[in-house]
């Protein structure tokens, strides 16, 4: 007796299991079906702007005269891509709201390496490194891929841009995009250039690509 219910259990189990397969093979491919019929968008960048979401995590943008170069973001980040070099200790002047003290003569990121992880920005003392809004950066060389944020800032940028979106035949939605920047980085502009042309670090030449 106790053999037959033996058999049956095996078998019940058997049956079960093949039910269960055919189950989620039939869920995972109602998913699969709907895309095979739905209509495909193809998207004509850069022509056309790239749907992003508004929390998407992008090439940084750095508030350069806010940075006390703590190195609390090179700390944070797991592949080691954040290089900062400064000739002294640097805090905020309460009144101003811009580091003062020591130069700030290096803040770079390398985006050969960069995950776009954010992980930089959550212990920003001074919250000045952000993940920006563009997914593209073309270079010609893999060093080009470094961009130096100190070299950005001493012309008036916080942010790295393609070589395509500097010409002024891009597209209107990349000419406007660049505009939103310029005018970003505008009110601290002046700051932004004396905090770091005080120093009077040589150039990094690499930075002219971006
Ligand atoms: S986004 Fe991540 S990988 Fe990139 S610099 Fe920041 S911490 Fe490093
Ligand atoms: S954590 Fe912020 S203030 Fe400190 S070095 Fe990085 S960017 Fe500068």
């Amino acid at each position: 007796m106790s053999d037959q219910n033996g058999t049956n259990s095996v078998y019940r189990d058997y049956f079960f299991n093949i039910w269960r397969t055919i189950k989620s093979i039939a869920i995972g491919m109602q998913i699969t079906l709907k895309y095979c019929f739905a209509r495909t968008v193809t998207v004509q960048y850069p022509d056309m702007p790239p749907v992003l979401q508004p929390r998407y995590r992008g090439f940084h943008w750095f508030e350069a005269e806010k940075c006390i170069a703590c190195d609390q973001c090179a700390k944070a980040c797991p592949v080691d891509c954040i290089y900062i070099e400064k000739s002294g200790a640097r805090k905020i002047d309460k009144e101003t709201g811009v580091a003062v003290g020591g130069a700030l003569l290096r803040y770079a990121i390398d985006y050969q390496k960069c995950m776009f992880c954010a992980l930089c920005c959550e212990p920003c003392p001074t919250d000045c490194i952000h993940m920006g809004n563009i997914h593209d950066m073309s270079a010609y060389t893999r060093e080009d891929m470094i961009v130096e944020f100190t070299e950005l800032a001493k012309r008036g940028l916080q942010t790295p841009q393609p070589l395509w979106m500097q010409r002024d035949d891009a597209p209107e939605w990349a000419l406007s995009r660049r505009q939103e920047w310029i005018e970003r980085a505008m009110p601290v502009r002046e700051e932004m250039i004396k905090a770091l042309q005080e120093s009077g670090a040589p150039k990094k030449e690499k930075a002219a690509a971006h």
